[in-house]
Parts: structure tokens; C-alpha cells; sequence
């Protein structure tokens, strides 16, 4: 069974906030709990990356240089967007926070607050329910969970990085087919564009050895220049 505790710690979080030390401090904070998760220091940037990717949750500062938070709330739940938002602000007043659930949020931390109550708060949110199913994908003996990010190889459990179970399961998804360098890159970085192709070469490298190691009997082949698939042998 999909244990919650696993299911929760891989999700995705947008962090839309103008303050950088603070913006430094939660990604460094929700990293450290397990969230995966992308910064952005302004509403423009922020609804750029949403419309863009998936994002588990968002966590919306209310004070923004080019627009107000609420804004940016408004917009997204008018276009039906349901996405867990927990809005951070400065506002300590009743009247903000009716206003801030009002406009959709579903949650809120008045500044200054404590990691581990955001921490907290996030799990909290995206154990609603509602929340995908797992889809379990499969090549040859190897299993994968796509939201408990579990390998299972003949029946057996395994260790794989996270970024290795993300490389795996784009892979998998797309079994048999050319899955481009870049297309690794963009999920595996988000956009962060820190990881370079020579990284992914790394991963790939780690990932194929650990599916040896573990006796898959699944390859991942190189096509050089374009990219990976992987198949059973
Ligand atoms: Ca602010």
C-alpha cells in the first residue's frame, strides 16, 4: 500500500515570493522536508511556471511587486484551477485573511512563522482528499509508483534516488520510445536550468547501473545526440 508519508514528501510546490531571503529560507526549509520545489520573485514569473508545469501546491506571498497575490489567487480559481494554494502574508488583520479564503486560499501563515509550521501546513494541504491516484507503470519485471516513487524490481523493494525514480518514470512512461535529452532536462530541472546534459549523462549512467544491480531486465539505450528509451531486453 501507498504510504501517505511517502506519497506527500515528492510533491511539487510553486513558491511565488518577492523576498529573497525569505524565498531562500522556505526552499532550503521545504527541500529539507522533502518537497520538491520551484521560487519565483514575482506574480508574472510565478504564473509563467504554473501554466507551464505541474505544481502539487502553491504558496502564494500576498505583497508582490507587479501584482497582489489575492490577484493571482482570483485568477486561478476563476479559471476553475483547484490547486491547494496556502497564502503567506504580512496583512495580520481578520480582514485580510476572510478576504485571502474568500478569494479561494486554502490555508494562510501570517509572517513571521516557523518552518516546521509551514511544513505542517503543506502536508496537511495535499492530504486532502481528492489528491491522483498512483499510476503504476510497468516494463518487463520492473514497477514503478508514480506517486509513492517506488521501484519495485521482480517483486523486490529498492533504493533509488529521486532524481533517478523521476528519470525512470519519464522513461517508463514513454516505454519504447526516443525520450529527448532536453525533455529530461526540463523535468528533472525544472526551472532551475542548474543541471547541465553532462548531468543527465551522470544520472542515466547511475540509473543504468542501478537497474543491473537490482536485476531488471530492462535497458535504457543511448541514442546519441537525440536522447534515451527504455525497453525490456
Ligand atoms: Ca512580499
Amino acid at each position: 500500500m501507498l504510504e501517505i508519508q511517502t506519497l506527500v514528501h515528492t510533491m511539487r510546490i510553486l513558491l511565488i515570493e518577492d523576498n529573497r531571503r525569505l524565498a531562500q529560507s522556505l526552499t532550503r526549509g521545504l527541500r529539507g522536508e522533502g518537497f520538491d520545489l520551484d521560487a519565483f520573485g514575482n506574480a508574472e514569473e510565478g504564473v509563467n511556471a504554473f501554466s507551464a508545469l505541474h505544481y502539487d501546491a502553491v504558496v502564494l506571498d500576498l505583497g508582490l511587486p507587479d501584482r497582489d497575490g489575492l490577484d493571482v489567487l482570483g485568477d486561478l480559481r476563476k479559471a476553475r484551477n483547484e490547486v491547494p494554494v496556502l497564502i503567506l502574508t504580512a496583512r495580520d488583520s481578520v480582514e485580510s485573511r476572510v478576504m485571502g479564503l474568500d478569494a479561494g486560499a486554502d490555508d494562510y501563515l501570517v509572517k513571521p512563522f516557523a518552518m516546521t509550521e509551514l511544513a505542517a501546513r503543506m502536508r496537511a494541504l495535499l492530504r486532502r482528499p481528492g489528491q491522483p491516484l498512483a499510476t503504476l507503470l510497468k516494463v518487463g519485471n520492473t514497477e514503478l509508483n508514480s506517486a509513492g516513487r517506488q521501484v519495485t524490481i521482480d517483486n523486490k523493494s529498492t533504493h533509488f534516488s529521486l532524481r533517478e525514480i523521476k528519470a525512470l518514470e519519464i522513461l517508463m512512461r514513454r516505454e519504447g520510445q526516443v525520450v529527448p535529452k532536453t525533455t529530461l532536462e526540463d523535468n528533472l530541472n525544472g526551472l532551475n536550468k542548474t543541471a547541465t546534459q553532462n548531468s543527465i549523462e551522470v544520472l542515466i549512467f547511475r540509473l543504468r547501473r542501478r537497474l543491473g544491480l537490482y536485476g531488471s531486465n530492462c535497458s535504457i539505450h543511448t541514442l546519441h545526440g537525440i536522447g534515451y528509451l527504455i525497453k525490456e531486453n
